[in-house]
């Protein structure tokens, strides 16, 4: 009985052990349910708002270099637009261009022009403006006075020495619509008298000079005095200027010639295509006197006065 009444007992006390036991694992159990769910919350949660963070940034970071590459590799699919970078910068250094060096000038046949085509009445007035070392030179900017009254165009054949020693004149004719800029030498030297080099080095030197005192460079260049050979001519045309010569000479540096000498010999001696020849640097004694008339005269005869290069159709 004793071993009867004990078993029921057992078994009681086994049940209330069980039941102890399940409460208390059922308490455990919501107490670490409770905890796996707070803590994964917040673990997960903290994770994945610091990595939202953290990588949201290296994500926007990331794609905009993996954009870089995308947008490359677009524009290497494109050969159009590779190209065209490509052609602008191969082609800036062409365009951005030495501010004191000229842009070498395409080589052009070689030939001397006294005057231009004959078909049209046009005349180009032309004006020199020498200067040898050791002898200064002038500006008579009432030559430029008369022209802008007149909105005449004109051609100005600037010594690269004259230029040097007149740099505003220089600027103010550079930037002149209706005027052309000649080369006339630096030195103002007889060309016969020079090596090949030499005569390179005193078309290079005038082209520099204007160059880099205008933003613009000649096209056309006066030889001295007039005075050439056959090397003078191939290394002019080599360099791309026209040696231009004149047909109608006014003899304005004599300062025996009247400004009414200077519009007679005009008169006598204009045709289609004349290349007048004057000059501008205070040796050309009456010439601003003589040259109202002169325009008037020519206009009153139906003469277009252009300049150098428009003449030879090669705009200005
Ligand atoms: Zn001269």
């Amino acid at each position: 009985m004793k071993s009867g009444g004990r078993q029921p007992r057992r078994t009681v006390v086994a049940l209330i052990l069980v039941i102890i036991l399940a409460f208390f694992l059922e308490a455990c159990q919501t107490k670490e349910s409770t905890l796996s769910v707070a803590v994964p919350t917040r673990t997960v949660a903290s994770p994945i708002s610091s990595s939202t963070r953290t990588v949201t940034p290296a994500r926007t970071i990331t794609p905009s270099r993996t954009t870089i590459p995308p947008k490359t590799a677009t524009a290497t699919l494109h050969p159009t637009q590779t190209r065209t970078s490509t052609f602008t910068t191969t082609s800036s250094p062409t365009i951005t261009l030495d501010p004191n060096i000229a842009p070498t000038l395409l080589p052009i046949s070689i030939g001397l022009i006294e005057r231009g085509p004959q078909d049209q009445k046009r005349v180009a007035l032309t004006f020199d403006a020498c200067e040898v070392p050791g002898q200064p030179a002038g500006f008579d900017d009432a030559i430029v006075g008369v022209l802008n009254d007149k909105m005449a165009r004109a051609t100005f054949f600037l010594g690269g020495l004259w230029m040097e020693n007149h740099p505003d004149a220089t600027r103010m004719l550079g930037a002149n619509p209706r005027f052309e800029m000649g080369n006339h030498s630096y030195s103002h030297p007889d060309f016969t008298s020079l090596s090949g080099e030499e005569m390179v080095w005193e078309l290079k030197q005038t082209q520099d000079i204007a160059w880099r005192l205008t933003g613009r460079q000649p096209a056309v260049f006066r030889f001295p005095a007039g005075k050439y050979n056959d090397t003078a001519l191939e290394i002019v045309a080599g360099y791309g200027l026209r040696a231009i010569q004149w047909d109608v000479v006014t003899g304005d540096p004599d300062p025996n010639i009247t400004a009414e000498m200077i519009l007679e010999t005009v008169k006598a001696r204009v045709n289609n295509g004349s290349i007048i020849i004057m000059h501008v640097n205070g040796r050309g004694w009456h010439t601003a006197e003589a040259l109202p008339e002169v325009i008037d005269w020519l206009r009153s005869q139906g003469y277009a006065l252009v300049t150098v290069s428009e003449l030879l159709g090669e705009g200005k």
